[in-house]
């Protein structure tokens, strides 16, 4: 059993963000929390006390790990990303120690961020993945992962035949789907469809369903890449619809980016239960555009934060989530006429990054929340001290906005104390 003590923040809903100011949080052997509620604790191996907070672990639904030591590259055009940036860094990952040794630095790294868990892309390599879901397993993050899928459109080195990238994908998919305790899950990720043939993303389609895998993949990026999709299939209205025609668009399909999605898009994407992974500082950073979150919430997508490394150079999630205000922000008042809808709050950006963003991974029953039975991913940090003297209804606000990496002092993931 270990015992926390401090002020416990935990996010209800969209819209209520609650404190408690001084709580106890007991974590029982089982890596669930088996107590949580106020109180002074007189354990003398407390975790914690004054000036602490106790927070919910974060959630980042969209990144790219090959890419992990490649953040903040910034002055190139989309397709000179791809070709310097993106490319590169996953090709180096044919060599399996190398992936190995990279996955140990990004573990390291989203733990020391607060990050809990992830949803992320690895490269086009079978060896590497696995290593990777090694890493993943003895280390303790919580992972969705899986290795990209491409046949097409990419370098030669990166592409696979459709039936040996799918086979590859079905055996990685049948050790890890599931794994440590069900830390550990299989994403079928195609990259983009014009990386992909027909085969291949009906065949990952197929094989997520079979093996009650998550799908990954990019959607209404950019405008560049909604042309280059209509190039590649002329007989199909965008993206969306030839996700929906391969049987990609499912509740447990993670599509990152949106940003330039219409209204029927937005409704296709609802209708499926289809989770929108929101990128709001890579949205900015490669130039691709504004996402217009308060439209997607309006017509009901299920929604996540991610930072998309490395088109996002930060993988701090609050610094994320005040992006996401942000943009919403800028958004209303470039609006013609200037828009009169209230933007998202701060305690909406508690919500989605941890209980909100774990019901957009169908992982709510058992995480993204402090309470009693669920598994006790959370964080201890210590923020600045005047926070706690602000009216309660200001902090959640201050200490989104405040909160820095160097003030988390302990991250539990299942009950394990994993860093920093
Ligand atoms: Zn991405």
């Amino acid at each position: 059993m270990q015992t926390l003590h401090g002020t416990l923040l935990r996010p209800r809903s969209a819209t209520d963000c609650e404190l408690t100011p001084s709580a106890i949080v007991r974590i029982g052997n089982d890596g669930k929390f088996a107590e949580v509620g106020p109180g002074q604790t007189g354990a003398s191996d407390a975790v914690g006390g004054d000036g602490c907070w106790i927070l919910p672990g974060l959630i980042d639904a969209h990144l790219h790990l090959p890419q992990w030591d490649r953040r903040g590259i910034d002055g190139l055009a989309l397709t000179e990303w791809h070709e310097e940036v993106v490319f590169p860094a996953e090709a180096r990952m044919e060599d399996a120690d190398f992936a190995e040794a990279l996955a140990e630095d990004f573990v390291t790294g989203t733990i020391a961020n607060g990050t809990t868990t992830v949803a992320a892309f690895g490269s086009p390599f079978a060896e590497a993945t696995e290593r990777v879901f090694e890493v993943l397993a003895r280390r303790g993050l919580r992972a969705i992962y899986g290795r990209m899928l491409n046949d097409m459109h990419c370098p030669q080195k990166l592409c696979e035949h459709a039936d040996r990238s799918l086979d590859e994908a079905r055996a990685l998919a049948a050790k890890w789907h599931g794994a440590e305790n069900g830390r550990l899950s299989y994403a079928f990720s195609p990259r983009t469809p014009v990386c992909c043939s027909e085969e291949l993303m009906r065949g990952a389609a197929a094989l997520a369903k079979l093996l009650n895998c998550y799908i990954q993949s990019h959607a209404g990026e950019s405008a560049a890449e909604v042309s280059a999709v209509r190039e590649r299939f002329p007989d199909n209205l965008d993206d969306i619809d030839v996700y929906a025609e391969m049987g990609l668009l499912t509740p447990r399909t993670l599509l990152g980016h949106g940003v330039v999605l219409n209204q029927d898009q937005r409704h296709q994407v609802t209708e499926t239960g289809t989770t929108l992974v929101h990128c709001p500082t890579a949205n900015l950073f490669l130039e691709s555009g504004l996402m217009d979150y308060v439209a997607h919430r309006k017509a009901g997508v299920r929604m996540a934060l991610g930072s998309g490394i490395a088109g996002g150079p930060d993988p701090f999630m609050p610094r994320v989530a005040v992006e996401c205000l942000q943009t919403a922000k800028a958004l209303k008042v470039h609006a013609i006429p200037r828009g009169s809808h209230k933007p998202p709050a701060p305690a909406e950006a508690w919500w989605i990054l941890t209980h909100g963003a774990a019901e957009a991974l169908s992982m709510s029953d058992r995480i993204g929340a402090i309470e009693e039975g669920y598994e006790a991913d959370c964080l201890v940090v210590r923020p600045e001290k005047w926070i706690s003297g602000l009216p309660s209804e200001q902090q959640p606000s201050a200490l989104l906005y405040t909160l820095r990496p160097h003030q988390i002092e302990h991250v539990y993931i299942a009950g394990r104390r994993v860093g920093p």
